[in-house]
This record gives C-alpha cells, sequence and structure tokens, in this order.
C-alpha cells in the first residue's frame, strides 16, 4: 500500500537511516546532572547559533514557553502576545496555570505587529493608573508565525518592536518553534533575528526532523533560573544524548534544506490557486504552511479533509482552515500528487453539490 502524504504538519516527519545511526552511536550521560556529553555539545552548538551565552535542552517546544514565561514574570503580571500565537491557543492555557498571568492579546492579520500596535495594546491594559491596572511584564513574539501562515517577521520591525517593550520596562521572549525557517527564508542569521529578544528556543521535531527535543536560550543568569523550573516541571531527563543526537544530526543535515520545503509551499500554494472553489489564504507563502479554504466546492472545510485523507493526503483543519505543511519527508512528486487528488476532489464534490439547471 503506498504511504499516505503527511502533509498534517511538519512534526509528522520520521527519523531518517542516517538520523538513526547517530542515535544508536550517541554517547550519553545523566542529563539531569550536566553530564550527558550529547547534550552538553547540542546545548553549546545552539548557543552559538542563536548568539546567546547560554543554553538548555527540553524535552519540547511547549515546556520552553511554560518556563520562559515563568522565569521572565511574577503571578498577576501581564503578558502581550499576539491573539493567534500558539502561547495563547495551545497550550492548554498553561500560562494561568504556571505562571499566574493575565493575558492582553494583540489581534493581527499575520501574526505580526508594529509599535503602535503595541502601544494600543499597553494603553488598553493601563487604562487604570498604577496600582490599579495589571503590571505588562512580557511580550512574545512568534517567529515564524504558524496560524497566520507561517509568517516571518522582518528583522527590523521586530528590532523597533522589541526595543520599545524594553523602553516599557518588558522583557521579550520569542517563540522560535521554527525560527530556523525564518532564517533560511529571509536569508537571516538566526543569531541576528534573536538580538532584540531576551530568550528563545528552536523547536527539534518540527522541519528540522528530531523525533524528540528543543532547546531554549539566553543569558547565563536567565538559564540558571530556566533550569531551576524545568527540573521543578519535571523536564530533568537521564541518558536524553540519545535524542539530543538527532538534534545535532539535524543541525548539520537538515536547516539548509528548509529551502526546499519553502519551494513546496510555493508549488503547492501557485497550484491550488488555479483550482475552482479553493481559496488560498496565502498564495505566496514565506516559508512551509499553506492554509486554504474549500467551503465554495458545497463541502465544508472538514468534510474536505475527510475525503482528501481517504483519498491518501492527510491535512488538518486549523482554525476554520486547511492547512497543508511541507517537510523532509514532502517530495516535489508528493506535491504533484496532491494537487492532482486536490482538484479530483474539489471538481467531484462541486458536481455532486451544484444543484441540476432548469429551463
Ligand atoms: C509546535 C509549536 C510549539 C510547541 O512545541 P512542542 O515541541 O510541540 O511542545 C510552540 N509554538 C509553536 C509556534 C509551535 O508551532
Amino acid at each position: 500500500m503506498t504511504q499516505p502524504i503527511r502533509l498534517s504538519s511538519d512534526t509528522e516527519t520520521r527519523p531518517s537511516a542516517a538520523m538513526r545511526e547517530a542515535i544508536a552511536a550517541a554517547v550519553v550521560g545523566d542529563e539531569q546532572k550536566g553530564k550527558d556529553p550529547t547534550v552538553n555539545e547540542l546545548q553549546e552548538r545552539v548557543a552559538e547559533l542563536l548568539g546567546t551565552e547560554r543554553a538548555l535542552w527540553f524535552p519540547g517546544g511547549t515546556m520552553c514557553n511554560f518556563v520562559a514565561l515563568k522565569v521572565h514574570t511574577d503571578p498577576a503580571d501581564a503578558l502581550l502576545a499576539d491573539w493567534m500565537s500558539h502561547v495563547v491557543r495551545a497550550e492548554s492555557g498553561g500560562l494561568a496555570f504556571s505562571s499566574g498571568l493575565i493575558l492582553e492579546t494583540i489581534p493581527t492579520e499575520r501574526g505580526i505587529f508594529d509599535i503602535s500596535q503595541l502601544r494600543s495594546a499597553l494603553e488598553r491594559l493601563g487604562t487604570v493608573p498604577p496600582p490599579y491596572g495589571p503590571r505588562p511584564r512580557l511580550l512574545c513574539v512568534e517567529q515564524t508565525h504558524n496560524i497566520a501562515g507561517g509568517t516571518v517577521w522582518p528583522e527590523e520591525q521586530l528590532r523597533d518592536v522589541a526595543d520599545f517593550a524594553h523602553e516599557r520596562g518588558m522583557a521579550v521572549h520569542m517563540d522560535g518553534a521554527r525560527l530556523l525557517n525564518a532564517s533560511v527564508a529571509a536569508g537571516v542569521s538566526p543569531a541576528v533575528f534573536t538580538r532584540a529578544v531576551d530568550s528563545v528556543w528552536i523547536d527539534f521535531t518540527k522541519g528540522l526532523g528530531a523525533p524528540v527535543g528543543a532547546v531554549l536560550a539566553g543569558s547565563e543568569r536567565f538559564i540558571d533560573e530556566a533550569r531551576r523550573y524545568k527540573h521543578v516541571f519535571g523536564g530533568a531527563m537521564r541518558q536524553a544524548g540519545i535524542v539530543a543526537a538527532a538534534c545535532l544530526y539535524a543541525l548539520d543535515h537538515n536547516v539548509e534544506r528548509l529551502a526546499e520545503d519553502h519551494t513546496h509551499a510555493q508549488a503547492l500554494a501557485a497550484g491550488l490557486t488555479t483550482m475552482p472553489g479553493i481559496a488560498v489564504r496565502n498564495p505566496e507563502p514565506e516559508t512551509n504552511m499553506v492554509y486554504f479554504d474549500a467551503s465554495s466546492t458545497g463541502a465544508t472545510n472538514s468534510a474536505f479533509v475527510e475525503v482528501l485523507g481517504a483519498r491518501g493526503v492527510e491535512v488538518s483543519e486549523v482554525y476554520g482552515g486547511i492547512r497543508a505543511v511541507t517537510h523532509l519527508d514532502i517530495s516535489a512528486e508528493d506535491i504533484h500528487r496532491t494537487l492532482a487528488v486536490v482538484a479530483k476532489s474539489a471538481a467531484e464534490i462541486a458536481e455532486l453539490t451544484t444543484p441540476p439547471e432548469h429551463d
């Protein structure tokens, strides 16, 4: 049987044979005690890549966000973030659970905002002067922005917004799950994007293709505190080098090639744009995500997702849209096949749902 084309997320990658060899050969120790040489090497590599003093291994990205929020804030402080950011929409309300934060969201179209939008959010929050109004303490930016379609913060705008937040006494945290996609797409080194922020993490289980792991980075002081909270949350591991080896492999082999995923996403969007009944929300994807709408075919988006799934093309429904994400297990041929399946499905559904014409 042919394998399904797994476009529902870039977390759908499977470790390659070469990555599994790197895993098998890993030299390991006790990560919890700071004695796993493979984890230590990965941490050093990431700190260098992101231009920070230190970096710390984590089991996953959500815990990096949790811990960063915890280190930067006290209970009842306010977190400011784009209204559709992952930390707001997709982490089980963790910002209230672990850090006791209140939230002031910034409504945007593309997940990216400017100083005037940030200023308005601060004004909404601070209508009542201190000590009555909650204290704005942390700004979170998402690079690339997932729900907005893999959009990239331009470096200059990021710096302006971060500088403004700093002037207002806030720290700035970057959810950089796909920072390396942004870096490859923009041709800007990741350390340039991170210059303006106080903490950042990258995910190894998205486009980089590793099975487990994320690394949080920042100043020495920040990472010392982060290590404590990582332990509190149960994130300290033992022979984690067994999976960190896959992350090192990914850094060596799977970063530059992210450009291919972006080319595939562009080809997918371009093909979908020509199809009757299909409306592409981001016809010119900046990175590896395409969002589209199939409701003009006569089927709901969820029904359309089901039909494609039954025909071997897995996509997902995300906040009302259909999302297709390219990654290292998706080839140009898979994009071709996907376009053929979507075209056929859209045409068949349109025919079934169009009422017959009467004279
Ligand atoms: C996937 C993702 C996360 C969470 O990372 P996990 O490793 O799945 O816990 C956080 N932020 C963004 C933008 C993501 O895409």
